[in-house]
């Protein structure tokens, strides 16, 4: 069988499978109500938080855009804090929809700095929305969201996050650090597939809505939350991954959110020994900010990243995925979140260690 070790999506647990197997349901009839309210509870204690969640059908950019045209209003003034493709990805999608947006950029593995970020919202007191990205997948860099959102709550600002690949594997408690809204996609840490945005929405976030002009139907969190009022979503939703969800949840209420946490603690430090005994080196410049949901890697001088990728691929079965961005063609990663264990990285190692010498390179 393929070790799947990219970050999302990732491998679904064989009862998240069987139960998608099931028969469709009327989305509009009492098992999905029952359904979708246990979901969304279950969402609330990993998100840690008392605001509403919503289950939308699309993959975590769709719940990014959601959250772009639910909150702002064309020309709002947005500050975007970025150190890598997804954090550059949000700024694009505000901007695309009419925000005029200020960036602060990081270059990659360099983790987003609290210091540069007050700055800029102190140099400009028309900002309105701070837009973050916790776990910036393409560098394998997790921010101190804590920190930066403590500066954007005191210089009362909105806080919309890209939790993406954080939530359910990452410690990130929503309501502790005040982030208005949080998102994420069922085929990262929650062993789902890829069809559900799941997007925290605070109170703070729920006025800023009300008074946000840009075009949205499909996305209209009105909408959304109206029809989780009656157990319903207000469009068709992707059952057979509220299905996988809602298995998943369970699996992972189960094992317990520190546990989890503690286990995605593990397998990062784990990687991160294994490839840098090999004598590779890390993309995150501090180590304290290596994320423990998905590891970047330097290949050695002279190794081509993707054709190492293929051989792995080929030889062993591991699927590692590449760079994006500027860093497409130069890096390699490692995904380990859901559902995931020592043996999976151990195999990952070492098909990593038998491949490398095939590309001319002897590992330590
Ligand atoms: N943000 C982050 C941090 C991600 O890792 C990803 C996916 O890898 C996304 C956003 C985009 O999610 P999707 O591919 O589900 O649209």
């Amino acid at each position: 069988m393929e070790n799947l070790r990219i970050p999302g999506p990732t491998p679904c647990p064989p009862e998240v499978l069987q139960a998608m197997t099931k028969q469709m349901i009327n989305h509009r009839g009492a098992e999905f109500s029952a359904m979708l309210n246990s979901v969304t509870a279950e969402l609330k204690t990993f998100f840690q938080t008392k605001n509403d969640v919503l289950c939308l059908t699309g993959s975590g950019t769709g719940g990014m855009e959601a959250a772009i045209v639910n909150m702002l209003s064309p020309g709002d003034k947005v500050l975007s804090v970025s150190c890598g493709v997804f954090g550059d990805r949000f700024a694009d999608i505000a901007r695309m929809f009419g925000a005029d947006v200020t960036s602060v950029k990081f270059d990659q593995g360099i983790v987003c700095d609290p210091a540069a970020v007050k700055q800029a919202l102190q140099k400009d007191a028309k900002i309105k929305a701070v837009l973050l990205t916790h776990n910036e997948t393409s560098t394998g860099v997790t921010n101190d969201l804590g920190t930066l959102a403590k500066i954007v709550k005191d210089a009362g600002k909105l806080l919309i996050v890209d939790c993406v690949s954080s939530l359910g594997s990452i410690d990130c408690p929503v309501d502790k650090w005040g982030l208005d809204v949080a998102i994420t996609g069922s085929q990262k840490g929650w062993m789902a597939p890829p069809g559900l945005a799941m997007v925290s929405v605070s109170e703070a976030a729920w006025k800023a809505h009300a008074a946000a002009k840009m075009p949205k139907i499909y996305w209209d969190f009105t909408r959304a939350k109206k029809n989780l009022e009656k157990g319903q979503t207000p469009w068709t939703p992707a059952i057979p991954v509220a299905y996988a969800l809602n298995v998943s949840l369970k699996m992972m209420q189960k094992e317990g959110m520190q546990n989890i946490f503690a286990r995605h603690a593990r397998l990062a430090d784990m990687t991160r020994k294994g490839v840098k005994t090999m004598g590779l080196k890390l993309v995150v410049h501090d180590e304290k900010y290596a994320s423990n949901t998905v590891t970047a890697v330097w290949p050695p001088e002279g190794v081509n990243p993707d054709n190492l990728r293929k051989t792995m691929r080929d030889k062993y079965q591991v699927v590692l995925t590449g760079g994006q961005g500027v860093l497409e063609g130069k890096i390699f990663r490692f995904g380990h979140l859901g559902m995931c264990d020592e043996h999976d990285i151990q195999g990952a190692l070492d098909a990593l260690r038998k491949s490398l010498p095939e590309h001319g390179y002897n590992p330590k």
